[in-house]
Parts: C-alpha cells; structure tokens; sequence
C-alpha cells in the first residue's frame, strides 16, 4: 500500500493548467468516493484516508471555495454563480460543477488514486463520473456511506470550524483546537463556514435527502456500497472505514 502522505492538492484547487507536483511512480492506490449527509464528518475522514493511504482528497467544496476567495475580477460568471448558490446552501447545478470536475479529470486518473469528498452528489454528476471512468478503463474501488442520525449531525455542523489556510477542520467541543480560533496544524485563522450557519444547514439537509441520499442506491446497485457508523472520534471512524474496505482485508 502506498504510503506517500504528500497531499498535492494545487491542481485539483486549481485547475487543468496546473501541475501536480506528486512523484509520478505512486503505486496503484485506492479510487474511493465518500458519501454521507453534510456534516457527517467526510472531510475530516478523507484526510486521515489520506494520511492513511496516501490517495489525494479530492473536494468540489473545497475548489469552490478557493475559487470565492479569489478577486472579483479573476472569477468567471459561472463559479460567481455558483458561490450564489453556496451560501444558500443550495446545489452548484450539475453542468458547472461537471465542467470543474472534466478539467481536473488527470486527477481523477491519477495512478495514486483519489477520495472523492462532496462529489457526486446527484444521480446525473454519478453518472457522469461512471462515463469518464469507463472511458479511461477505470472504475471506483468503494463507495463509502457514513451513517449517522440527523440530530447529531446537526450539532457537529454548528460546532464545525475551518483552517482558512490549510481547510483543516475542527470543532468547538468535539476536536477543538490547542489555542482558540487557531489551527493546529499551521497556525492558520479558524473560521465558520458561511454554509454552516443554521439557515443554511436546513437547506443543505434538505438538498441532501432529495438530490444525494438516491446515490445510495445508485451505488448498491453496482456492488460498490461500504456502510460505515459514523459515531465516536475521527480515528475511530477512520479505523472502522479502513477495516470495512475489501480491498484492505487480509
Ligand atoms: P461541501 O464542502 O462538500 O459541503 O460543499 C459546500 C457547497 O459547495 C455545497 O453546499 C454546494 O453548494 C457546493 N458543492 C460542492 N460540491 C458540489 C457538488 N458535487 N454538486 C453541487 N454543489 C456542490
């Protein structure tokens, strides 16, 4: 199993026009997609995957996000649309964020593999992604299902808070940080997602259950599902994934 933990992010943040700086002679690593509702902890477990298995984690938010935070000017009309549809917590619709994805299609070839985290998250982005796939002659390894009731995850969403440098996550209660409003890992500010405020949660939950909660189906109808309990810390989670994975049992 590879155990490279570099985690070259820039061209899956950044764009097509941007090299990934990865040593190209990875070995084969997993192709896995994270599926659960927002909130259920999947950024936080496709890091410690990554630490784990050294795949890259692969986030759309996180690309949105990088995109809002750039100058008015440097945004196309299609990703200022898109930041509208974020901070209501709505949906970035299918064609913008399929474009995304299609221009950082060399990650999702990557030999190193990937942990697709928030895509797909509707039955035509999934079908999408089994499309490109198949064209390349390549296919997911597992889809993961993090399962947890709603009210907890309502709570680990309110408390939930963000490195603005390196997108480390905490929470106030569950996994704060050593000082207060600073990141762990690089000192970075800490911030609350404008998406997590309470507003925004009942939309994003409710999106969840109409748009991405079919994916469940999608994906056990292909032999792909990997149920995981999504209950007691981050490491206990991360160990029950990792148990749960055929491809890493003995
Ligand atoms: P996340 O960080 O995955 O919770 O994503 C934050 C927000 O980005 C979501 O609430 C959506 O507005 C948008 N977004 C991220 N990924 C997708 C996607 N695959 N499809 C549509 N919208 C997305």
């Amino acid at each position: 199993m590879n155990l490279n933990t570099k985690n070259d992010r820039t061209a899956w943040l950044e764009g097509s026009s941007t090299q990934c700086e990865l040593p190209v002679e990875r070995e084969s690593g997993l192709r896995l997609v994270l599926l659960g509702a927002p909130g259920v902890g999947k950024g936080t477990q496709a890091h410690l995957l990554n630490q784990r298995l050294g795949a890259c984690h692969l986030s759309t938010g996180d690309v949105f996000r990088a995109a809002g935070s750039r100058a008015e000017c440097d945004q196309t009309p299609a990703m200022k649309q898109a930041m509208e549809y974020m901070r209501r917590g709505a949906l970035v619709p299918d064609a913008t964020v399929w474009e995304m994805v299609r221009e950082r299609s060399a990650c999702i070839r990557c030999a190193g593999g990937f942990i697709l985290d928030g895509f797909p998250r509707t039955l035509a982005q999934a079908e999408s992604l089994k499309m490109l796939m198949e064209s390349e002659g390549i296919s997911l390894s597992a889809v993961v299902n993090y399962e947890l009731p709603l009210e907890e995850i309502v709570a680990r969403l309110s408390g939930r808070r963000t490195c603005q440098t390196c997108k480390s996550i905490f929470h106030i209660t569950e996994q704060p940080p050593r000082t207060q409003g600073v990141c762990d890992q690089c000192g970075g500010p800490l911030f609350q997602r404008e998406d997590d405020r309470p507003e925004a949660v009942t939309v994003r939950m409710e999106v969840y259950q109409r748009s991405t909660a079919p994916l469940i189906d999608f994906y056990r109808n292909l032999g792909l599902l990997v149920p995981v309990l999504a209950a007691g810390s981050p490491d206990e989670i991360c160990a029950r994934t990792l148990v749960s994975l055929p491809q890493l049992r003995g």
